[in-house]
């Protein structure tokens, strides 16, 4: 079951949103340099579907919602993702920890999508040296066999950089 441990509305980590970021525990990534090392811990509250409805409904304002973490369960993070695309009129974001992208997040739940470890030397999203990038989540023009559209990503670290 994943556990988030505290949330709050930020206006940075996804660009020109209003987020709820949710702070998901349990973090295997053992980021060298780790500025939240407590959420490799087991600790906090389910974010099971009605959790997560209260927590949208108390933060009324938000135009996004983004999970922070959950690259221990990351096809929980498309399943709630995906609640969040058809339950709500929010867009949704994942900040995950790992270099490559899971194959259990499909595209189609997501807006926009961070990947990357931290790494204390080359700084955090918005420094000039960072290994991490912003992707934003679009529909390319073509469409897969069935003419259902293509999604794609397409980094956007450069402009982010900029907003911060
Ligand atoms: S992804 Fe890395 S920086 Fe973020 S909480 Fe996990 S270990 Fe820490």
């Amino acid at each position: 079951m994943m556990k988030y441990v505290d949330t709050k509305v930020v206006f940075s980590e996804l660009p020109n949103e209003i987020t709820l970021a949710i702070n998901i525990s349990g973090c295997p990534c053992a980021c060298h340099g780790c500025h939240s090392s407590y959420l490799a811990g087991d600790i906090g509250v389910p974010l099971t579907y009605e959790e997560l409805s209260r927590l949208i409904q108390a933060n009324r304002g938000i135009t996004a919602v983004s999970f922070m973490g959950g690259d221990a369960n990351p096809a929980e993070i498309n399943r709630l993702a995906h609640w969040v695309k058809t339950q709500t009129h929010l867009l949704t974001g994942w900040y995950s920890g790992r270099s490559q992208l899971s194959s259990d997040i499909e595209l189609s739940n997501f807006n926009f999508i961070k990947l990357g470890p931290y790494i204390d030397e080359l700084g955090p999203l918005n420094s000039p040296t960072t290994n991490q990038r912003m992707y934003e989540v679009v529909i390319s023009r073509e469409v897969d066999e069935n003419n259902n559209p293509i999604y794609a990503l397409n980094d956007i670290t450069a402009c982010f950089k900029k907003s911060v």
